[in-house]
């Protein structure tokens, strides 16, 4: 398998992955959807709240802050060891991540209250963003809480999951036959991602937007005389992964491929004691 990094910031990654089966690319990327756990708010005490925003509504958008993660995987029990436990309302250290809220309206105005307010008992996993709204007070009213973050799996709530887009798209093939290419422009201006473009006469692709191509085959379509053909190379894709921030883009990698390569041990035991492999 070859892999080359297209595009790399801090919250995402465009890579070019050759020599694999769509099947395994699949596999991981729906590994990295929904079974690398992050930490997540899952239980959130009231004790006051008098704003006009339901418990359930400020609980719904406490569970939706992204939460760094990274160093939480290995200080905290894995989430199959840790939900009963919440729901019988028992919040042990190596489960449970804490985090209390005490704000009051201002005495003017409107007070926004914002991930960034949340007082965190463990200083590995805060918000990764400090900016996020979360509700609104005036004069008089008050909310206090305890929340309680724990790691999770993307399967159980998409609020679990380090990535907000995984996808993967085949990687284009554009032949332009040359002899038949009549310098019309007609594929140039057809197409909707600026892929192609004429040079003494015929036209080309651009190299450097290949990547781009939606694979649409309107060039196909506008040209007459079928001097353009659009289609994929074999076993070569791009995967498209947008983090939350949650863990970094290395970390959701490599414990994606642990996990596929553990299921496919787990498989082949299983396998094993049924008498089907040797
Ligand atoms: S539409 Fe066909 S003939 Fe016209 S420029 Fe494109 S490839 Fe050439
Ligand atoms: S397939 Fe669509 S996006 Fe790709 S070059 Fe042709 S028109 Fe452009």
């Amino acid at each position: 398998m070859e892999l080359k990094v297209l595009e790399k910031t801090p919250f995402s990654l465009r890579l070019l992955v050759k020599g694999i089966s769509l099947h395994t690319l699949n596999s991981i990327r729906r590994i990295i959807l929904s079974e690398v756990p992050t930490m997540a708010i899952d239980y959130v005490i009231f004790i006051e709240n008098s704003s006009v925003f339901y418990d359930e509504y400020i609980s719904h958008r406490l569970g939706l802050i992204p939460l760094r993660s990274d160093i939480a995987y290995d200080k905290y029990k894995p989430p199959e060891e840790c939900i009963e436990i919440g729901e019988t309302q028992q919040y042990p250290p190596d489960c449970f991540a804490k985090f209390d809220l005490e704000v009051e309206g201002p005495e003017e105005g409107i007070r926004v209250v914002y991930s960034g307010d949340l007082v965190a008992s463990d200083p590995d996993v805060v918000p990764v963003y400090n900016n996020i709204p979360l509700f609104k007070l005036i004069k008089g009213q008050k909310v206090k809480f305890e929340a309680y973050a724990r790691l999770g799996r993307g399967k159980e709530h998409a609020k679990w999951s380090p990535v907000s887009i995984a996808v993967h798209k085949y990687v284009p093939n554009i032949l332009i036959n040359e002899q038949e290419c009549t310098g019309c422009g007609k594929c140039v201006d057809a197409c909707p991602k600026n892929i192609l473009e004429l040079t003494n006469g015929k036209a080309r692709v651009k190299n450097q937007v290949l990547y781009e191509c939606t694979m649409c085959k309107l060039c196909e379509k506008v040209c007459e005389v079928r001097a353009i053909k659009v289609s994929h190379v074999e076993n070569e894709y791009i995967l498209y992964l947008e983090f939350t921030g949650a863990l970094s883009p290395k970390k959701t990698l490599i414990e994606a491929s642990n996990i596929l390569i553990k299921k496919l041990d787990d498989f082949e035991e299983k396998l094993k004691s049924m008498g089907v492999l040797q």
